[in-house]
């Protein structure tokens, strides 16, 4: 199907573009990063205040060894003050990977032939589902490609059939979504399936490059797509997702563009978004990878740390992309979400191959440990795994401003949240050894509680839960 770009016309201000290269370039060209300047914006950050564009400049701009080490080490008391020692884990599960794009760095992209295409059938998704539970999984992102087959009825129907698949003491309770963008009205109906998250990704917010990497298919109007998550807004989405593809052009324009885009959703809704993802590009069927913007390891674990100093209160993103060793470090520097027990094969959780099948997925990924695994190192490393979709599902939205403007929030609803979700998975998925080390966390947790009367409440709920009572929350 030929697609001819229309010229689209924004509705009204608020949609208009918003990303100015030359104001990158000018604040990433024209700022130095000496001593003086980088602590007094760490201090801002620290009062949790988020940074302007030419302050995240000043950040990006640091070389100085000590100077950067600086920037994580605040990077890392903000997110404990934020985000205290939880960590929120979710799962992917890839719907349908049929594509009309042809994007130069995707498996799934129209022109690879190699790649096999499918669709799951309804029982299909059901048995994915079904797997994902047994493993303890509470929270999905659905993915599909962008294909006139994945229309927002589809899309809706999809969400459904996950909420009703209860296996055991197994259900998701929060269902996000990456897919293509659409119109308000499309918006309005996968939010009327009870959407979590909707992400769409700008992949480079650099219109040159953009056009070289997107030359055919609905994806190449870049106005379209970075206009995507203001539509969903209008239509009642307010817990959108934002990112970039960290490969595609420069990491620092991309780093600031992703702060803009984060000023912009603030100035005209008043809420940022929920969420940012930075996926470093990765090895996929029948890509040449083009080496000329690659992010090193340094230059990623330093991007995490101020992307947390910059936006205090967004929570960021890290999935299996990343190879265990780069996931547990930047765990310390901001990250507030990762990806467990990920497989991002069609059909991968009920087939349960050893081997990855680049010509079944869009890209490979580096972190294949199980969620168990994955949550030993978590409970090992002092994190508190958590499951929890308490805000979604009582309405309090833009809850990162809650969380961060409220004093006190953390402490009162995430962590105890985050705990009850953890004494749920020890009780009904985890091995000893497991539950063990689980429960001494949940006791060492309970000992930081002075105000006796809410921790007699918590110690009662986490009763409940040992004897079997399901889905309690704060
Ligand atoms: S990145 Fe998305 S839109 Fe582009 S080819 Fe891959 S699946 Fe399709």
């Amino acid at each position: 199907m030929n697609y001819e770009p229309q010229t689209y016309a924004f509705p009204d201000e608020a949609m208009k573009p918003f990303i100015s290269e030359d104001e990158i370039w000018d604040a990433i060209e024209n700022t130095s990063s000496d001593t003086e300047s980088v602590r007094m914006i760490i201090k801002k950050s620290l009062s949790k205040k988020r940074l302007s564009l030419k302050e995240t400049a000043i950040l990006v701009n640091a070389t100085d060894p000590e100077l950067i080490e600086e920037i994580k080490q605040g990077a890392r008391q903000l997110k404990e003050n934020v985000y205290g020692n939880r960590i929120v884990l979710f799962a992917p599960l890839y719907v349908g990977n049929l594509c009309t794009n042809n994007c130069e760095y995707c498996g799934f992209r129209t022109s690879n032939k190699d790649q096999k295409r499918t669709t799951l059938k309804h029982d299909e998704l059901i048995e994915e589902v079904k797997m994902l539970e047994d493993a303890g999984q509470k929270r999905l992102i659905l993915v599909y490609g962008e294909h006139p087959k994945y229309n927002p009825e589809f899309i809706a129907d999809s969400v459904r059939t996950v909420y009703k698949v209860k296996k055991g003491n197994g259900e998701i309770r929060r269902v996000n979504i990456n897919a293509a963008p659409m119109d308000i009205e499309g918006f309005r109906t996968v939010k009327e399936a009870g959407i979590g998250t909707y992400q769409v990704f700008q992949e480079t917010y650099h219109r040159e490059a953009y056009s070289r990497y997107h030359t055919s298919g609905m994806k190449r109007n870049y106005d379209y797509r970075l206009t995507a998550l203001d539509r969903a807004q209008e239509a009642g989405i307010d817990d959108v997702g934002i990112g970039a593809l960290f490969g595609l052009y420069d990491w620092r324009f991309e780093a600031l563009a992703l702060v803009r885009h984060v000023n912009h959703f603030e100035a005209v809704y008043n809420v940022g978004p929920h969420t940012i993802s930075f996926p470093r590009i990765k090895k996929a069927s029948n890509v040449e990878l083009d080496e000329q913007y690659l992010v090193s390891d340094e230059d990623f674990t330093k991007l995490v740390a101020i992307l947390r100093l910059a936006v205090p209160y967004t929570g960021l993103i890290l999935t299996a992309r990343e190879p265990a060793h780069i996931r547990e470090e930047v765990l310390k520097y901001g990250v507030s979400q990762i990806d467990g027990g990920t497989k991002i094969e069609m059909k991968a959780y009920s087939e349960n191959n050893e081997e990855q099948d680049l010509n079944s997925e869009q890209f490979e990924i580096n972190d294949d440990r199980s969620l168990n695994e994955v949550m030993d190192e978590l409970i090992d490393t002092g994190y508190i795994p958590s499951f929890c979709t308490a805000c979604y599902r009582v309405g309090r939205t833009g809850e990162h401003f809650m969380e961060f403007s409220v004093p006190g929030f953390i402490k009162r609803y995430c962590t105890p949240n985050a705990l009850l979700t953890l004494a749920e998975y020890l009780e009904d998925y985890a091995p000893e050894k497991t539950r063990i080390n689980g429960y001494k966390l949940i006791e060492d947790s309970l000992k930081d509680y002075e105000d006796e009367r809410f921790k007699t409440k918590l110690v009662d709920r986490l009763e409940k839960v040992k004897v079997g009572e399901r889905d309690l929350y704060f």
